[in-house]
This record gives C-alpha cells, structure tokens and sequence, in this order.
C-alpha cells in the first residue's frame, strides 16, 4: 500500500510560528510527527552511540539519513537490500527523512555542474547524478526525500549569474524528482538563492509552484551572524505556502532555533545534541517560564563533563530530567567514564542530550499550544544569548 502523508496546523496563531503535525500512513501504520520538531541525526544509518534499542526509550518521531555517508561504494551495498531502509537500519517506528548531503558535516566537496552534484564521502569526493540519486531514493524507499539542491555555500561571493544558475539547476533537479521518484515517497524542494534577495523569491514561488510535500531551507553558510542568516531565509519563507512544512539546516543552538521557529520554521536538523555529546558536553538549558528561577543555575545551556569539578559531584546531569541517564546515574560518574574513555559515557551523555531535545521541542509546542511562546522566547534568549555564538538581544515586533 502507498503511504500517504499530509501536514496539519493546529494552531496558526496571528505570528509566523505555528503549530502543526505531519502524518504519514505506511503499510496500514500510523506515524506523526508533531512541529515544531527536529529529525534526530545519524551517521552512516545509525544515531550515535545508540542502538534502535536505545532510541525507541527517546520520543524521537522522525531521523535523517544522509545518502553521501553511503556512497563511497557505488551503488551502496545497503540500496539493494529489499526491504528499504526502515528495515534495514531496524527504524520502523520512526518517519525517515533522506537528504544527499549530511547537515551535521557539511563539508566542502567539489563543484557542481548542470548534470552532477558533488558530495563528501569517506573515499573522498564523489559525483552523482541526479537519476543515479532518485534510483537510490526508490530503492531505499523512505517517507520522504530532499531534492538535489546546487548550493552555493561553499563560494564566498557567488555573483548573481552564478546564484541564478543555482537557482535553475535546482529547480530543473526538482523537476526530475518529481516526475521519477516512486509514489509513495514525499518530495521536499529544496530553495535556494544565496543571499540575493529577488533570485531567494524566485526560488520560493517556483517551488512553491510545483507539487512537493514541503520546503528545504539551508541555512549553511548564510550571512555573517545568525541574525542575518535568518533575515535572508525568511525572504525565502515569506514566499512559502503556509500549509505545507518548512525545514531548516544549520541552526546551532537552542537560541537560534527558537528565533527560526519564531519566523515559522517547523523542522530542524538533529544535529546539536551529536556535536555536544562528542565534546563531552550535557544540554542543561531550562525548558519552563518558572525554572529561570531554578536551582540547576548555571547560567549555561551546557555543563562540560570533562571539567575535573564533576568528580565528586554526585547529582544526576539536570535534576529535572526523566531520562535513563539522568534516573540512573551521576555527574561524577559520567567524568570518569570520559576521564578513562570509556564508550558508555558517550551512550550516556546521547541518551540524555537527544531525550532534553526532544523534550525542549516539546514544551516548545505546548508553550505555542498555551499561548506563551513568546514569552518564553524572550526569557529564554535574555538568559542564554551570551552563551551562544549570536550576541544581538533578539527584538520581538
Ligand atoms: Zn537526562
């Protein structure tokens, strides 16, 4: 049976940031994703130092997986596996999303040309076209799929013949994936256009235009603060329908995402608790109006577990938390699990940094649900903004 999938808004309160749902029917099941949300990430078919065991305690909905971590052998040995991808990474419970390029890593490749998109693998740079992508895409079979995108990230100053160009090959590739990618597998178009504002507009109503399931912003290497990055794209989502969903690469940390989620951003990529967790860091940031008052009090979004003051600390990560992690274990013992090296500190400090963001986008919902976002925005980024990479007090118009 063909999955069918539609995106819901529940509420759309008179502000760019909404709350919606995506449901997608597969085989007779049922999946939701619930947005605001993000998709957990994974390296190479797998989330990071978590077995599929291990991340149905998580209430993650929905998981990336970045084709280019497949394609250093061509084609990837796992595409011809008959039964998909759900079954082959053991993530039937979950919506998979699939992208070429992996938005945790976005590393430079190589250039692109009307027929070829570079990507990076772990042999090095590859080039694939765009039927060889779609022939991956239909035999893993997901729920959904980002187009080919020509982006410009990696150019410092692209000129506006070059962004055009990026813009027409990006549409074109769209085009071609629309009309050959099997039923049963949701489009996501891809919008580009730098950081020119006519040629981002261009992008946005000609996708808009054309039958995808929802939109791709990359955020990746757009303007030089997040302030400005976020201006450009919401060029792009101004431009956008308002009932299909929105995703958004390169938002990294808690602050910017609520500033994207603010402008109407629905998805982001999951790639923030992985990098946290490889620096040995635990997500602390408080998710209600009432804990900026709270006892956990660095005024921190992280504690560095490295830090030799954890040794005799005997308190969980956050006191708050419900995760394995957090009912099971303590500080102290986590920094000698990194301090000897040994695997189960990273288990541990995923388990509970994907579990606070999950439960992060949660609240988010309910405080969009109960009418106090905005609120919450505004304490949120008065406590942590001098934490984050982006100094400029957000304004709420
Ligand atoms: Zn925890």
């Amino acid at each position: 049976m063909a999955s069918t999938f539609s995106f819901e808004l529940i509420v759309k309160p008179d502000r760019c940031f909404r709350l919606g749902r995506i449901i997608c029917w597969r085989n007779k099941e049922r999946k939701v994703m619930s947005t605001p949300n993000f998709l957990a990430y994974t390296v190479r078919g797998s989330v990071p130092h978590l077995t599929p065991d291990n991340l149905r305690e998580i209430p993650v909905e929905a998981l990336e997986i970045p084709l280019e971590n497949f394609l250093d052998i061509q084609p990837p040995p796992s595409s011809l596996y008959p039964h998909g991808a759900h079954k082959f990474f053991n993530f039937e419970d979950f919506m998979l999303f699939f992208d070429i390029r992996d938005p945790g890593e976005f590393k430079k490749a190589s250039f692109n040309t009307d027929k070829i998109v570079s990507v990076s693998t772990l042999q090095g740079v590859c080039k694939i076209t765009s039927d060889t992508y779609v022939k991956y895409i239909n035999s893993y079979n997901p729920d959904a799929v980002i187009s080919l995108a020509d982006m410009t990230t990696f150019e410092k100053t692209p000129g506006l013949k070059r962004i055009k160009k990026s813009v027409n090959r990006t549409l074109d590739w769209l085009d071609y994936a629309l009309a050959n990618i099997k039923e049963g597998i949701q489009v996501f178009g891809a919008v580009v256009g730098h950081n020119n504002h006519e040629e981002r507009i261009r992008s946005a109503q000609e996708t808009a235009n054309k039958n995808v399931a929802g939109f791709l912003l990359n955020g990746h290497g757009l303007g030089a603060t997040s302030r400005e990055r976020l201006d450009l794209l919401k060029i792009s989502i101004n431009n956008l329908p308002n009932d299909k969903p929105r995703i958004a690469y390169g938002f990294e940390n808690p602050v910017d995402i609520l500033r994207g989620i603010f402008e109407g951003i629905d998805i982001f990529d999951g790639s923030y608790p992985s990098k946290k967790t490889e620096e040995g860091n635990a997500l602390i940031f408080t998710l209600e109006n009432e804990e900026f008052i709270s006892d956990d009090t660095e005024k921190s979004l992280l504690l560095y577990l490295h830090d030799e003051k954890y040794k005799t600390d005997f308190r969980p990560l956050l006191s708050s938390c419900k995760c394995y992690a957090c009912r099971n274990h303590t500080r102290a013992y986590i920094h000698h699990l990194l301090r000897t090296r040994e695997m189960l500190a990273t288990v541990l400090l995923m388990s509970h940094n994907l579990y606070h963001y999950t439960q992060f986008f949660k609240k988010i919902r309910e405080h969009i649900e109960k009418n106090r976002f905005i609120t919450f925005v505004d304490q949120f980024c008065q406590r942590y903004d001098d934490t984050c990479e982006s100094k400029t007090i957000y304004q709420i118009q």
